[in-house]
């Protein structure tokens, strides 16, 4: 695969892959786009809003991506769609599985969670930005962590045969740096009508939740800017934000 662009650095234990890219990002250390962390195992694995993700030590896949995007924040919005899509790419072109996407940033297979994107954000409203792409991908998690998991999850070992954990390093690298491009060339233009047809949800009942407020509705898939579309009373609004959270209602 071509992920020779790359620099890889491996850990055995790290608190959190984006903790220590966005140290160095804040540590002004020369970073370049494409450089990716990976670790063994994480103390301090993160999820959105403050949720962990849990990162035991062994086959499971924890990897961060920096990268460097010229348009400003308001553009960084979309990313999350444009990595849900790299991860899937990765995952059928190594096991030949079909995973599904949640919006905003999540991927399931039959509904159970298998992997988990975090990114988070550097920069100024206008000129360039920086982004750091985490990424959970479970291989095999072992059973005494399974508890600690308040949704359904999965992992790869129930759907393959093979793990092949440096392959999916490379793999993912190389249909992330593929996905990037692409976005940062025509934003979501070529890509949401193929995430509509990965939505986990389509067509069904959910549940928009800031925390604070809460919307119902038909999930009709993703607009060309990333928003989430719903149908209620017969009229389809879209949601942004990184702060909303989908659940089946
Ligand atoms: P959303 O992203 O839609 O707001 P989410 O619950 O999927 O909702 P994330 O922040 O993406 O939230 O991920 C954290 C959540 O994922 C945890 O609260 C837990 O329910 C679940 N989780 C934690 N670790 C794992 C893991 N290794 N595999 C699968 N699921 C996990």
């Amino acid at each position: 695969l071509g992920a020779s662009t790359a620099n890889v650095e491996v850990h055995p234990i790290i608190d959190s892959t984006n903790s220590e890219l966005m140290r160095r990002l804040q540590s002004k250390a020369e970073l370049e786009s494409g450089k990716v962390i990976v670790a063994e195992m994480q103390q301090a694995g993160r999820g959105r809003r403050g949720r962990v993700w849990q990162s035991p030590f062994g086959a499971n896949l924890y990897y961060s991506y920096f990268w460097r995007l010229d348009d400003g924040l308001q553009a960084a919005m979309g990313v999350s769609i444009a990595v849900g899509l790299a991860v899937y790419d990765a995952i059928k072109a190594l096991y030949q599985i079909d995973v599904e996407l949640k919006w905003p940033n999540d991927i399931y297979i039959n509904k159970q969670k298998l992997a988990g994107v975090l990114v988070e954000l550097d920069g100024q409203p206008q000129g360039p930005c920086q982004l750091v792409i985490g990424i959970g991908i479970n291989l095999q998690m072992p059973e005494s962590f399974s508890q600690h998991i308040d949704q359904a999850w999965t992992d790869l070992n129930q759907h393959t045969q093979q793990l092949y954990k440096n392959e999916l390093v490379a793999s993912l690298t190389y249909y992330l740096e593929k996905r990037l491009l692409q976005y940062s060339q025509s934003g979501l233009q070529e890509m949401y009508e193929q995430w509509n047809a990965l939505n986990a949800f389509a067509g069904e009942q959910i549940e928009l939740n800031t925390g604070h407020r809460s919307w119902r509705g038909i999930c009709e898939g993703i607009d060309p800017q990333g928003g989430i579309r719903i149908r209620q009373d017969g009229e389809v609004k879209s949601y942004y934000g990184g702060e909303v959270s989908l659940r089946k209602a």
